[in-house]
Formats: structure tokens, C-alpha cells, sequence
């Protein structure tokens, strides 16, 4: 049977070693609810870069960076001379300066930046209708007003949009409420509360909407707090979040006459868009200062176009960074200068001009690898995907295993797929680093997470989310990533899918 509905719940870098043995121990009890319902999934793979814009994007559009554009927290983009600054994470960035960080999102993230069609506009497009409680990948196919004197009061003197394009309900906090049901914005409010668009919010906004029967056939409820918490106090610390987002979907369900009766109209889909790692207390050791690390280098200035004489641009992404090379420097001494730094654990380039002639580079302590998909030599594996690859050098590198011509790796979750679905982006830096787990990039300026959690890197810590499915009669394949969820949207929608779950996702 296929429900007639879809509430797909987003809880931001929820980590399947912290969520799923609450969920088994009856700690988060509805979770447990849905997981006996249906199924849990604990291995779901994320994107490269691990980190929430790039990551909640491909949960929406079902593909990678290289397709949907938003190549990370923070990139350079060459076609518009911009440097894309979501800040360390969402809403640290929030914190400092709600106004630019909303413009960014409603302005840029929604329009010109994000290149594939998200699942807002896919179900729409067929003729249902969907609702956006908070998720911040919003791009629908209906214009709605913005609430424009509560971004004045945010950000006075600056010429604002007035409408943005999202599905039939849009709902983002304070600055945006609109569609059936016409839920009011929830209590509480304002700038502690992120204007509406924390978990509190959230669960309110749902929780209406099932009381009063609104819920449409396609609805994103996302929960933000638990990576907020995360970054201060580590994913194990952040756990009463979690009990929060517990509470607010058994409350959803009470208000729709309860879990059983809920879920036999409603497909409940669970999952996070990246994991957390804990970072060391020592921030000697957990911080690798990337502008001390090429200081021999003329760096761009952070968030910042290029100036004429510059080398090199840093754009760090908490665990990952992105470095783009300029002028009169080398991507080979952009890499040796990283390979310098022991805490660095993965140093990645690209080479090659055409797609047959494409090599992908991988270096650190442990050796160096190249990986292809087009041409001959090397060995050769395929991924759990089906995708043939080829690969030559030291596979301690991503400590790749093989068997029976599959090519796997437990501490690189589908590490080619992933690393090629971020170096593919047109916007993608030359050269991209990974921190060893406890380890974090920094610059001046920034805030590292010393002693709490932070993501970003191809590491397994980083990089795994759960996936509940419950109230739909489907099993979920063995091999889960986080580019199939759209897809899993789609069927049990009854809808067609662009490309099926578990199917080779990466073009030419
Ligand atoms: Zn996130």
C-alpha cells in the first residue's frame, strides 16, 4: 500500500551513535514508536562536505554538489565574483548577524546558487501540494510574502526581497507564514528563539497543523537545535534536544488522534543531515590554523573576493576546507604545504582537463592515491552503487578494502562517490583538506568547537545519519545514502522519482 502522505522530520546532525541507542533503549520513545512501526537505519550515508547547506540541499534535491551548487558552508564563486558564507554553521552564523544570514538564504541559497530542482518543486509539479516548516532548502514553485518590517527591524537600510518562491505552505519563523492552515507563528519569538525558527517553533507549527488536519501530502518539519547544542557541548551532551524533538512528534501525533491512526495515512520519514565528531579539549591540538599553515602564501581576505596579488583563498569548512590557488602559486605547493600538518588527514585535488581524462587525488600520512571512472590501467572495484572506478597508489589512504569486486571503505563511507560528487561543482575549491577525528580548521576570527562537536570531513563520524521509515509498507536497501531520502520521498508518494534509490548518481 502506498500512504498517502509524506512528513519527512530533519533533525540537524543527529548521529546514529547517539540517536539509534536512545531510540532502541525507549530513551526517545516515539522514535522508538516509529522504529517498531517501520524500519531504522543506522548507516545512511551523507555528502562530502558533512556540513548542514551543502548536506540539507542534497537531502532535498537528490544529488550531489556537483549538480545542486551549494558547495559547503563556505566556497568561492568564480561567475559571480562572490565568496558564499554560510559562517562556521547555520546558526552560529545566525547568532552574530540574523539579517545577513537570512538575506543569504533568501536571496542567494533559494535563487541563484542552488541548481537543482528540490523536492518542493518535484511534488508540486505533480499536482500535490507540499509544506516547509523551517527547512531552510525551501525553493518551491509558489510566490510568497515576506514578512518585510520584521527583516527591517533585523536589517535596517537594506533593500530586502519581498517575495520568495516555496511550496503551497511556507512557514520560516517569524519572517515567513503562509498557506492552508494558516498557522500562526508559534510562541515563543525573537531573537533567543531565532525568530521563530528553532525546534520550539518548529514543533509547534507541526503540531497545529496535525491537530487542526492541515498537514498536506508532502511536509519537512526541520529541528535545527541538536547541532546548535552540539557545537557547545559534543553530540552525547546534546542528547535532551533530542528528548525535545521526541516530545514534539508524540505531541503531533496526539493531536492527530494518535500514533496508530496517524501513520495509517502518514509515511513518517526520520534523518539528519550529517554526524557529529567530538573535538579535543586541548584547542593546541584540536585547532589546525590554516592561515599560520600557508602563511608564506598572500591570502584572500576571509569572505572576500580576490585581490590581484593574492595565492591562495581559504574557505574552511569546520572539518573540511576548501582551498582555491591563484596567481603565481601551484596546486603541488598548495599540497605539500598541507601534507607539512600531521593533523591533517586527507589532502584532495583534482586533475585532469576532460572527464576521460579526470583523476582524483588523495594524500595524507598514509600514502598517496589516485581514483578514476573513465580509461584503463590501475585496479579496478565497483562501489555499492554498481559505479566501476579505477585506482592506483596506496589504499591505506582512504583504507579501502575490496571483495568480490566491490570496493568499500568503514572509515570513508563511499569515499569515491562523495569526493567526486563535491570536486565535480563548478564552484569547488583546487585543493580540499580533512581534519584527523578530534581536529578542527580554523582562521582568525573564527569560533572552534574546543572540547564539543564539529563536522565537515569524509571521516564515518562525521558523515552518518539515521533513517527511520515508518508507516509505508517498504524496505530499505542495505546501502543507504542521504542523496536516496528524496527518492524514498518520491515512492512513497506514489510519485516517479528522477533516479531510483540506491542508483549511480554522479554525470559527466
Ligand atoms: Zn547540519
Amino acid at each position: 500500500m502506498v500512504a498517502v502522505k509524506v512528513l519527512l522530520v530533519v533533525i540537524d546532525a543527529a548521529s546514529p551513535r547517539v540517536f539509534c541507542p536512545a531510540v532502541q533503549t525507549g530513551r526517545l520513545k516515539n522514535f522508538k514508536l516509529l522504529a517498531e512501526a517501520g524500519e531504522m537505519h543506522q548507516e545512511s550515508v551523507s555528502i562530502f562536505p558533512s556540513i548542514t547547506p551543502a548536506a540539507t540541499s542534497s537531502i532535498i534535491t537528490g544529488c550531489y554538489p556537483s549538480q545542486h551548487g551549494i558547495v559547503g558552508a563556505s566556497w568561492y564563486d568564480e561567475r559571480s565574483d562572490q565568496v558564499a558564507y554560510y559562517g562556521d554553521d547555520f546558526w552560529v552564523v545566525a547568532a552574530r548577524g540574523f539579517g545577513a544570514f537570512l538575506r543569504d538564504f533568501l536571496v542567494h541559497l533559494n535563487g541563484d546558487r542552488l541548481t537543482a530542482p528540490t523536492l518542493f518543486e518535484s511534488v508540486e509539479g505533480a499536482g500535490r501540494e507540499a509544506a516547509c516548516f523551517n527547512f531552510l532548502v525551501y525553493r518551491g514553485l509558489k510566490p510568497h510574502r515576506v514578512n518585510i518590517p520584521w527583516l527591517l527591524a533585523v536589517l535596517p537600510g537594506t533593500p530586502l526581497t519581498e517575495t520568495v518562491l516555496g511550496p503551497t505552505t511556507l512557514c520560516l519563523g517569524d519572517f515567513v507564514s503562509d498557506g492552508r492552515g494558516h498557522a500562526p507563528s508559534p510562541k515563543p519569538h525573537g531573537a533567543l528563539h531565532r525568530f521563530g525558527m528553532d525546534d520550539a517553533g518548529t514543533g509547534s507549527m507541526l503540531c497545529q497543523a496535525a491537530a487542526e488536519g492541515t498537514l498536506p501530502d508532502f511536509t519537512v518539519a526541520y529541528f535545527a537545535d541538536n547541532d546548535y547544542r552540539s557545537h557547545e557541548v559534543g553530540p552525547f551532551g546534546a542528547l535532551p534536544v533530542l528528548d525535545r524533538v521526541d516530545a514534539a512528534l508524540g505531541a503531533t501525533f496526539e493531536a492527530a488522534g494518535g500514533i496508530e491512526r496517524f501513520l495509517s495515512e502518514t509515511c513518517v520519514i526520520v534523518t539528519s543531515d550529517h554526524g557529529h565528531c567530538d573535538i579535543l579539549e586541548d584547542a593546541d591540538a584540536a585547532v589546525i590554523h590554516l592561515d599560520n599553515l600557508y602563511s608564506d602564501f598572500a591570502q584572500a581576505t576571509l569572505g572576500k573576493p580576490w585581490n590581484a596579488r593574492d595565492q591562495i583563498m581559504i574557505c574552511p569548512n569546520m572539518r573540511a576546507a576548501q582551498l582555491y590557488v591563484h596567481g603565481t602559486a601551484s596546486v603541488a605547493q598548495v599540497v605539500q604545504t598541507a601534507l607539512k600538518e600531521p593533523r591533517i588527514d586527507l589532502v584532495i585535488w583534482r586533475g585532469g582537463e576532460t572527464p576521460a581524462t579526470r583523476r582524483y587525488h588523495v594524500s595524507g600520512p598514509r600514502g598517496t592515491l589516485a581514483f578514476w571512472r573513465h580509461g584503463g590501467g590501475g585496479r579496478e572495484g565497483r562501489d555499492a552503487q554498481g559505479t566501476a572506478w579505477r585506482w592506483d597508489g596506496d589504499p591505506a589512504v582512504l583504507r579501502l578494502e575490496t571483495s568480490d569486486g566491490l570496493v568499500h571503505s568503514a572509515d570513508y563511507p563511499n569515499p569515491f562517490e562523495r569526493i567526486a560528487g563535491a570536486l565535480d561543482a563548478d564552484a569547488a575549491g583546487d585543493v580540499w583538506l580533512t581534519a584527523q577525528p578530534g581536529c578542527e580548521f580554523e582562521v582568525r576570527g573564527g569560533q572552534p568547537h574546543v572540547g564539543a562537536g564539529s563536522h565537515g570531513a569524509l571521516h564515518t563520524l562525521d558523515s552518518l545519519s539515521p533513517v527511520i521509515v515508518a508507516g509505508a509498507s517498504m524496505r530499505l536497501p542495505r546501502t543507504l545514502r542521504s542523496i536516496d531520502l528524496a527518492a524514498l520521498c518520491m515512492r512513497a508518494l506514489g510519485l516517479t522519482s528522477r533516479r531510483e534509490i540506491g542508483a549511480p548518481a554522479l554525470r559527466d
